[in-house]
């Protein structure tokens, strides 16, 4: 599961919904933003003061509680790279430190633990995509260093309750973490926020990619007690935020109407591919994300082909731990749904 990151493939234009993106695109203040950069802007490094004390103020936390990322990624490394280096006392590293993931799981986890030199312990899925917190809780050993919660899960959708990150939480070693990514947040509210105050063991995750639309500015927030962000805030360089980046973001946090706007889109959508799910007897998960997974079996592999002919691009996750026969849909824009669950259901008609 470790390695590299595969960038997932699509062909130029065609409907992206594979990658979990907003395909109505960023507020138009965000264009205005960069267009308003100059010539010295972008010979300067950038000023970071605004855009942390804007950030802070939206995410409703101190300037102390928040580190700005280049993507959420980028805490994610960060909090992975501090976690190892928690485990070294004396210049000697006591274990190889471990990652518990949860499966199926965004592929980053594996990604950064194997950078590091780190093991990754993968949790098997219940049957039904719920969180399994049993499992986590037995996985944990004085060698673990972070568990990973993706709330909701990708690319399940499956929402997590507030007690089983905090049982998680209260499980940990000592210098253990639990980092909470809560990339979808923007689409159900759901957060681990509350736990922070009386928490230093818990690092919440965020991203501007998916509601905003800022996945190519790259744009993510990590937010922890103070202490707990130390660490991570030796890791990330002093300008991973760009001059664009900083723009777009300041610009986009103004546009409270165009996420209120967004958010409606993808909630109608998910009734669509639910509603379609219904229709053709097809199992589905709940989602509190922009995405639904949708179980069409055996055809899977044949369904996101047959789409992408037609230029309609969806995730086969068939290869996911638990998922086998789903394929995973973007829910944004009720117009690209419409395309796509019309697509879809012309298909699952047709087949045998
Ligand atoms: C998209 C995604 C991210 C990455 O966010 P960026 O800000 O684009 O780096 C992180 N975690 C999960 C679960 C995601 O789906």
């Amino acid at each position: 599961m470790s390695g590299e990151y595969q960038r997932p493939a699509a062909g130029p234009g065609g409907l992206r919904l594979h990658l979990n993106e907003n395909t109505a695109g960023c507020s138009p203040r965000v264009l205005e933003a960069i267009r308003a950069v100059s010539a010295l802007d972008v010979a300067f490094y950038p000023e970071y003061e605004e855009v942390i004390s804007e950030s802070a103020a939206y995410l409703g936390v101190p300037e102390s509680w928040l580190l700005l990322t280049n993507g959420l990624d980028e805490g994610i490394l960060a909090a992975t790279v501090a976690a190892a280096q928690a485990g070294v006392t004396g210049g000697v590293l006591a274990d190889v430190p471990e990652s518990i993931v949860p499966q199926p799981a965004f592929d980053m986890y594996a990604v950064c633990t194997g950078a590091v030199g780190g093991r990754v312990v993968e949790v098997p899925p219940r049957a039904d995509l719920r969180f399994p917190l049993e499992a986590v809780l037995r996985a944990i050993r004085r060698s673990t260093r972070l568990v990973f919660i993706t709330s909701p899960g990708n690319p399940t959708g499956v929402r997590i309750d507030l007690d089983d990150i905090a049982r998680v939480s209260d499980a940990l070693p000592p210098g253990a973490r639990v980092f909470v990514d809560e990339a979808y947040h923007d689409f159900c509210g759901d957060t681990a926020m509350p736990l922070l105050a009386d928490r230093p063991n818990v690092i919440v995750g965020r991203t501007f990619a998916k509601g905003h639309g800022l996945a190519a500015l790259r744009a993510g927030a990590v937010i922890a007690q103070p202490d707990t962000l130390g660490p991570l805030r030796r890791v990330v360089p002093p300008y991973s935020l760009n001059v664009c980046a900083i723009a777009g973001l300041r610009a986009a946090l103004s546009d409270v109407e165009y996420l209120e706007w967004y958010r409606s889109q993808v909630r109608e959508s998910r009734e669509m591919i639910y509603a379609l799910a219904r229709r053709r007897g097809l199992p589905y998960w709940e989602s509190g994300a922009n995405f639904v997974l949708v179980r069409v079996g055996a055809r899977a592999a044949e369904l996101v082909t047959g789409l992408a002919g037609r230029g309609i691009f969806v995730r086969d996750r068939t290869g996911d731990p638990g998922c086998d026969g789903c394929v995973r849909i973007t829910a944004g824009v009720v117009e690209h749904t419409a395309r796509c669950v019309a697509a879809m259901e012309e298909m699952l008609c047709a087949a045998p």
